[in-house]
């Protein structure tokens, strides 16, 4: 009882800090701009101080946690399983970035002290501490060590790094320390090779490749090529449209970059996409278009063969060869609304699994935002929770499982579904 009072006085004299700060212009020492520059620096060091108080609580509640996991029988593997995604809870990042911080804390208390100190007073913001965590995680703990001693042992001389420099130096001893562990690190990256897709402004999409380096550069060195060869025979395209044009072409097989195999999923009437109507669209793996978008894209193809519902229609359209799916999600006819839907079967059936991620688009926990991997019943079935809209939700692995660690909680509240930790 005591510890609560505690830290709720601990919790308010935090909000007086903030409340003092939203009236840092009206502060009497700070008229001047001198003042002011000086005032940002000193907000930018209380960041950092801040960022090392969470760092060292963040490493408290995975010792409390590991115990009392440990205490209730959690077997060894098991153990620290959902906090990283507390830690993003608390912070409102997603479990990704919870677990990603959480690493940070542990290594900064057990490993680094010195860095913990320099971010502590102020020296370096929580990434210059991230790189300086993540620069020489491929050294044994006595080498980090000296790493730590020799840059954040001395902070004034550390301070003055950029983020450039700061990894220039730590690769420079971590290379001189330990050249093997170095050359191992670039093997173990090479396995984590990956390839992703996320919206960016204006309905453009980012597709990210992260690859091996001579494998990236070989992939932008042709495609560089191929604009140079087709802008010397005429091609009136810019080199960055040609570019993009032949990565589409090279990795769909095909002939022209304009042609794409759509799937749009309306989570809207007909009435919306043949009358005009503002209510947005979604599309799988990228998520929400405006309606006028959506209708560019299935128009063409709707003035020449009709809009049958549920029906695939391919055929050629001018010179571009587009195949549309229409497929009508569960819309009340008269209210345009998404309606319910249910199951008798524990696993989820493919058009309830349809439903629910045009519902979700994302993973539903907060903060998440990954694409959807698992359809997880809420109040698990076993313990009579139905396969219905209401008890069904789309999430990630990683909060699929994170849910399922001891400490989570989830339900239902005002219709809409939602995970977390117990408070
Ligand atoms: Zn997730």
């Amino acid at each position: 009882m005591f510890d609560k009072l505690r830290v709720v006085a601990q919790d308010a004299s935090i909000r007086i800090w903030m409340e003092e700060l939203a009236k840092v212009a009206a502060w009497p020492a700070c008229s001047a701009g001198p003042e002011l520059i000086d005032q940002i620096r000193a907000l930018e060091e209380l960041k950092a101080a801040a960022s090392a108080a969470q760092a060292r609580a963040a490493a408290l509640v995975d010792s409390a946690v590991r115990r009392s996991q440990a205490d209730a029988g959690v077997q060894k593997e098991q153990l620290g399983k959902g906090i990283g995604a507390q830690i993003g809870f608390a912070r409102r990042e997603s479990p990704h970035r919870g677990t990603q911080l959480l690493g940070l804390a542990r290594i900064l208390t057990k490993e680094m002290p010195k860095t913990l100190q320099a971010l502590s007073g102020g020296f370096i913001s929580e990434w210059r501490a991230t790189i300086l965590a993540r620069e020489n995680a491929c050294l044994t703990l006595a080498d980090r060590q000296r790493i730590d001693d020799m840059l954040a042992g001395n902070p004034a001389e550390l301070e003055a790094l950029g983020d450039r420099q700061l990894i220039a130096r730590i690769k420079g001893l971590a290379y001189g320390m330990d050249p093997a562990s170095v050359v191992n690190r670039a093997a173990k990256a090479e396995s984590e090779r990956f390839v992703s897709c996320r919206p960016a402004p204006d309905t453009m999409t980012y597709l990210t490749g992260l690859l091996p380096v001579a494998q990236g550069v070989e992939v932008f060195a042709t495609l560089a090529r191929e604009a140079d060869r087709l802008r010397v025979a005429g091609d009136s395209r810019g080199r960055g449209q040609i570019m993009a044009d032949t990565l589409v072409e090279r990795i769909t097989g095909r002939s022209k970059a304009g042609d794409v195999r759509v799937e749009v999923q309306l989570v809207m009437t007909d009435q919306t996409l043949l009358a005009g109507a503002a209510e947005p669209a979604v599309l799988p793996w990228y998520g929400v278009i405006p309606a006028q978008f959506a209708r560019d894209l299935v128009r063409r193809k709707l003035e020449t063969s009709g809009s049958n519902d549920g029906s695939r229609n391919s055929g050629s359209s001018g010179n571009t060869t587009t195949e549309v799916w229409l497929r009508r999600l569960f819309t009340a006819p008269s209210t345009g609304q998404l309606v319910d839907m249910d199951s008798k079967a524990r696993l989820v059936p493919a058009g309830l699994a349809r439903f629910i991620a045009a519902r979700d688009q994302n993973c539903r926990m907060p903060w998440c935002g990954a694409p959807i991997r698992h359809f997880d019943h809420i109040r698990p079935w076993h313990v009579g929770g139905t396969t219905a809209a209401n008890n069904v939700q789309g999430l990630c692995e990683a909060c699929n499982h994170a849910k399922e660690a001891p400490g989570w909680a989830c339900s239902v509240s005002n219709g809409e579904p939602g995970a977390g930790p117990y408070r």
